[in-house]
């Protein structure tokens, strides 16, 4: 179907109005019947089709959500239906989708179809949701910008204030910003309004620090909260699903239906699940916030610390204590977060051999067809993972460089148990020491360039707490700027309580307009 640039936008300011809700107005609009799920789904894919500048859906499912829509619409009907009713999602390509292609951005994936469908989104769609296509993500979440991705960068909907960005003009580079990584296509997507929310998953930061790119909000729950069964392992003991969406509602809502114990992973923790979304709205009154002094790190942006200070006086306001703390061994977490990861990762990448999965090469014989297709499939920063990986764990370098790593690693940990254990509820931190940076920016020549976007975000992953990114400000480009937020284990609706505060405070930011359209 052609339609003219006139008739395009005809149709699509029609039907913008229904992709510009949150996924909980939306929720609220569908059981007051203002609209029907198959509107709301043909709207999305409208708006799918008209942002593939973006390159934020790797594939799009229109067929699978107008039939999963028209399910809902039935449901609705006669007022039945889960949690997530006939709302229209995002899902990152990460997660195995049973009969659809799942290929964690990695060439050496090819063409994978699984059989099985991954706990977190059977829960999505046990509870209604409808899936409008596979989102973009760097290859097998390793980055930070969404450029490692197979399926090429994403762009970030966002620019910087009186930058062109028509269409056609300038080049990639330096003039399109990156979403954020591993999960810049769900960012992306949920900050361009192409889905209302989306899944993720995060291992270093991939939620927070891409949400904190785009003014969307991202939760990495406790480790063991969400099932990792049938999501694409990068790093087994640092991994986590959790949702990106347009606001603390919103993501709220998302994970308590990505929530719940499986058997089928021996890391997942049999614990009830709370109704989250009770918790937006709770006082906050008497809470201790604590501020870590090892966060304010050495050349940190003036817009930073302002930003960190406004979080301050947001919850300071609402009547919770604001209280100095220390963390001694922050500094250390980045270079023990680069050793653990890509150690894990090497061991879990080992499977990709030619044999049960994707890409072959044919080679003289086994040895030489598993050297052939390995390095064909995986990527340069793949690569160089699964190499620092090997090295690490080898004999004469484990000792020196992976336990002490892990040791770095309990101890960080045991900095956050003792602030808990001193009344401290949460800690207050800038989610990323800068906005979104453009394509091409960064990590070229120096890929440590790239790693220490991570700062802030490793740690919560090290000790396996909750963490989430709202967005709080805007820097002098008018970007979106995130604050995070780390919680004890399985308190994360303390979280999402002090998020609405922030949220409240700060507003929401929906993107100033659709130029790619
Ligand atoms: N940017 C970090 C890395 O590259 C974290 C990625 C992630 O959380 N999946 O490892």
């Amino acid at each position: 179907m052609t339609l003219s640039t006139a008739a395009r936008h005809d149709r699509l300011n029609h039907m913008t109005d229904l992709t510009i809700l949150t996924l909980t107005e939306a929720r609220d609009g569908l059981r007051a019947k203002a609209f029907s799920a198959t509107e709301l789904a043909k709207a999305h894919i409208a708006a799918v089709e008209d942002a593939r500048l973006l390159n934020a859906y790797v594939l799009e499912t229109p067929e699978i959500a107008l039939k999963q829509a028209a399910a809902s619409d039935a449901k609705l009907a006669k007022g039945e239906g889960g949690a997530l009713e006939g709302l229209p999602l995002g899902i990152k390509d990460l997660y195995c989708t049973a009969g659809t292609r799942t290929t964690a951005c990695s060439n050496i994936l090819g063409n994978f179809v699984p059989t099985y469908e991954s706990t977190v989104t059977g829960q999505l769609w046990r509870d209604g949701a409808v899936m409008l296509g596979k989102l973009n993500n760097d290859e097998f979440a390793m980055g930070s910008s969404n450029e490692t991705s197979c399926f090429g960068n994403v762009i970030n909907p966002w620019r910087r204030e009186g930058s062109n960005m028509d269409v056609g003009s300038a080049g990639i580079e330096g003039t399109y910003l990156v979403p954020g990584g591993s999960s810049g296509g769900s960012s992306s997507a949920v900050a361009a309004n192409l889905c209302l929310a989306a899944t993720a998953t995060d291992t270093g930061g991939s939620i927070r620090q891409p949400a904190a790119f785009t003014g969307t909000v991202g939760i990495k729950p406790t480790y063991g909260r969400c099932s990792r069964w049938g999501i694409v392992a990068f790093a087994s003991s640092l991994d986590q699903a959790g949702p990106i969406g347009k606001s603390v509602r919103d993501c709220a809502v998302m994970l308590r239906s990505m929530s719940g114990h499986d058997p089928k992973d021996t890391t997942s923790v049999d614990i009830a699940v709370p109704d989250y979304e009770k918790a937006i709205g709770r006082s906050v009154r008497g809470m201790k916030i604590g501020i870590p002094k090892e966060y304010r790190i050495v050349g940190m942006p003036a817009e930073i610390e302002k930003l960190w200070q406004d979080g301050i006086n947001w919850l300071k306001a609402a009547g919770a204590e604001i209280v100095n703390i220390s963390l001694p061994h922050t500094k250390y977490a980045l270079p023990a977060y680069y050793i653990v990861a890509p150690a894990e990762a090497s061991s879990n990448l080992a499977r990709y051999d030619g044999v049960r999965y994707g890409l072959r090469e044919q080679g003289r014989d086994i040895a030489d067809m598993y050297e052939k297709t390995r390095a064909a499939g995986f990527g340069r920063e793949v690569k160089r993972r699964i190499m620092i990986g090997t090295y690490v764990l080898s004999a004469g370098y484990y000792d020196a460089y992976y336990l002490r790593a892990q040791k770095v690693r309990t101890l960080i940990k045991k900095d956050f148990e003792d602030i808990f254990a001193a009344g401290v509820h949460a800690i207050l931190t800038p989610a990323t020491p800068s906005a979104a940076f453009g394509i091409g920016e960064k990590g070229s020549a120096d890929p440590v360039e790239m790693y220490l976007n991570d700062i802030f975000t490793v740690t919560v992953n090290m000790a396996g707490l909750p963490g989430i990114a709202v967005p709080a400000g805007r820097d002098r480009q008018g970007l979106p700027l995130a604050l995070q937020l780390i919680g004890r284990p399985f308190d994360e609706e303390t979280l999402f309580a002090l998020s609405e505060v922030i949220e409240q405070a700060a507003g929401r930011f929906p993107i100033p307009s659709r130029w790619w359209a």
